[in-house]
């Protein structure tokens, strides 16, 4: 918590609202500006009499009245000749004046000794006191204020009372429009709003109403979006917490939060219960590496027991999410539980210009603007980076100063999210030739080669996260979506990933090839790995010697078995790396060949920096058909 607290005061200081820190700044001078007249008044007066002529004074007896300031250090003196209205002179005394008042006495003078109020002092302790009252009050400000933030130091000392963290909406004001991409997963769950809308209809033929529905699918898909789309549409709150705030804070803590949750819903019913992320709870027992985690089996107990508790036509419906249930205690998917297990995937070209259409409703777009290009632009792209990738491009048009989005922001917010920020462009220099050549060999092979996709760009102005540069191609989205990837596809990407290092080699040679191909290479290997184990394209033959996606799920497994013997990994390792070896020379082959047109594409990519698609295939174009006249000529 500790952590925490520092971060709160620091985030808060600068946040403090200007006219604050402004009246700050205004007393701080004026309380400085006291400590400092206060002295300054007492040493200003005038002394119009010494001290040595105050006692002749006194001697001669023209002296009526002295009034003694000790604190002040002064004498108010009285004298015989001095008009009634006229002030008491000054005099300045020294630290000892007891020959003053001895004089005083002698001559039968009158005198008092007065000390007055010490101005300084006070004014000294009282601007101390104003500053420290000013510090404390903005203190007690930020204490507040973090107190009320939700996950501050306020919440931490209630715990106790076991406040539930939970967020309650009364009115979600999503609908079912503003979903769009996952029609399927809306159309099964049109039924749960009928549900809540509606439960006689089901109950008077005796249906049981089911409790729970799993939304499963990768994040950023609009699993959180639907369920709220639900409370939405059927006019119900909307309770949600996360899986993983049950388990956070402190141990004993999740039980007691998943009971408060279900007493406020039953209170609030019908309304729906959203549990984002139910693998951070819901994960098998009594497995995992390390030991088990009891605080969290008791929190899954707990919430199973409540889940069991309640009638089912109580009006309560909770849906959980997760992107990995294949973990999930089984327990959990058991009827009576979260029987309803509804997919979310990744939206196809349809589903993206869906998500588009909603994003762009409250976005000022150019006429020139195709959202149907964007769609397809965007394979593998989720509900959640299609709408970041909108906003993203409507902040550059901001800051371009332009009226409404062009396709020149949409583009570059693309490039943003998918590769990086862009960097200032490399001086000319060896290195820049380098990657000019290295892109360019890419680029190349993805405009000569048949079975690729068509270049988009080719660039080489950096970008942050160590990329010099990059090849872009528009990928034909039914091949993604549909991932029927044919033999002939597959070995052209490997060979355009080989292009850039192909390139490298065939200019400078090998001694000059660089690191900047690992990234290339690393994916060579994995897609030459699939076309054996996977899709039985190798002399092999048709085996499929691996699942896909064999990563390590600590809930059952503990480790991915391998399913073949040592023999068998040498043999596919020799097939991989076969397939690697044709391609580079086939790379290596294109490259020489076209070794004049691939200096001018160089050229051109260095001065330009930045070349598209339709202008690099022209380029390639004219080449061509110098070489079919060159060839006819001779
Ligand atoms: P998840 O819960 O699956 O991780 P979210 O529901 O939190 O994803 O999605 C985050 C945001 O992304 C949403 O608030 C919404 O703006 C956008 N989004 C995601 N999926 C969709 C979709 N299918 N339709 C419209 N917007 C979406
Ligand atoms: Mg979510
Ligand atoms: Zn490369």
């Amino acid at each position: 918590m500790k952590g925490s607290w520092t971060n709160t005061l620091v985030k808060q200081l600068p946040s403090r609202s200007s006219a604050a820190k402004g009246l700050i700044t205004a007393l701080w001078v004026v309380a400085q500006g006291m400590t400092l007249t206060v002295p300054a008044m007492a040493n200003g007066s005038r002394a119009t009499m010494s001290y040595s002529e105050l006692l002749e004074n006194i001697d001669k007896g023209k002296v009526t009245k002295i009034e003694i300031d000790p604190i002040q250090r002064v004498a108010r003196v009285r004298l015989e000749d001095q008009k009634k209205g006229d002030p008491l002179q000054e005099v300045a005394l020294f630290d000892q004046y007891s020959e003053l008042t001895k004089r005083a006495r002698d001559n039968k003078v009158e005198y008092e000794i007065q000390p007055s109020a010490d101005n300084s002092a006070v004014m000294g302790i009282l601007a101390q006191l104003m500053l420290f009252l000013l510090l404390l009050g903005g203190l007690l400000l930020i204490i507040r204020r973090s107190a009320n933030a939700p996950g501050g130091p306020g919440q931490a000392l209630n715990f106790g009372k076991s406040r539930a963290r939970f967020q309650m909406e009364a009115k979600t004001g999503i609908m079912f429009d503003d979903v769009a991409g996952i029609e399927e997963a809306k159309e099964e769950l049109q039924e749960v709003v009928t549900f809540l809308k509606k439960p006689e209809k089901f109950t008077a033929v005796g249906a049981r109403i089911p409790k729970g529905v799993l939304l499963i699918g990768p994040p950023g898909t609009g699993k959180t979006l639907l369920a709220k789309a639900i409370a939405g549409e059927a006019g119900v709150p909307f309770f949600s917490i996360s899986g993983s705030e049950f388990v956070e804070m402190f141990v004993g803590v999740g039980a007691s939060r998943v009971r408060d949750l279900f007493k406020k819903a039953k209170e609030n019913a019908p309304c729906i219960v959203f549990i984002d992320e139910i693998d951070a709870v819901g994960r098998q027992r009594g497995a995992g590496i390390g030991g088990g985690n009891d605080e969290r089996e008791q929190t899954l107990n707990q919430l199973l027991t409540e889940m069991d508790g309640f009638e089912g036509n109580t009006g309560i419906i909770i849906i959980a999410a997760t992107n990995r249930p294949d973990v999930l205690d089984t327990a959990l998917l058991r009827p009576g539980r979260f029987d309803r297990q509804i997919n979310v995937d990744l939206p196809n070209y349809n589903g993206r210009l869906g998500i588009l259409e909603v994003h762009a409703r409250n976005k000022r777009l150019a006429p020139d603007i195709s959202l149907e290009t964007i769609a397809r632009r965007t394979p593998g792209f989720a509900g959640a980076d299609l709408a970041n990738l909108l906003n993203e491009a409507a902040i550059l048009t901001a800051r371009r100063r332009k009226e409404a989005v062009t396709m020149l922001e949409i583009d570059d917010a693309i490039d943003r999210i998918t590769i990086g920020l862009t960097l200032t462009p490399l001086l000319d220099s060896k290195k820049k030739r380098l990657i000019a050549y290295h892109e360019t060999g890419h680029a190349l092979l993805m405009t000569l080669l048949k079975n690729s996709d068509p270049l988009n760009k080719v660039t080489i102005i950096p970008r942050s996260g160590g990329v010099g540069g990059f090849a872009q191609q528009s990928f034909n989205e039914d091949m993604i979506d549909s991932g029927l990837y044919t033999r002939a596809w597959l070995t052209d990407r490997i060979t355009i990933a080989l292009g850039g290092r192909a390139a490298e080699e065939e200019v400078f040679g090998s001694a000059e090839v660089t690191a900047g191909a690992s990234g290339d290479i690393k994916a060579v290997a994995d897609l030459a790995r699939e076309m054996v184990t996977r899709y039985g394209m190798s002399e092999m033959g048709l085996v499929a010697l691996e699942n896909s996606g064999n990563e390590i799920f600590l809930g059952r497994s503990l480790m991915p078995r391998s399913e073949y013997s040592e023999e068998v990994a040498t043999q596919i390792d020799r097939h991989v790396r076969e397939i690697a070896l044709h391609c580079y020379q086939e790379a290596r082959r294109i490259i020489r060949d076209h070794r004049p047109l691939v200096d001018r594409l160089v050229e051109v990519l260095l001065d330009k920096e930045t070349i598209d698609g339709d202008e690099f295939r022209q380029i390639v174009e004219e080449y061509t058909e110098q070489q079919a006249v060159a060839v006819v000529q001779s």
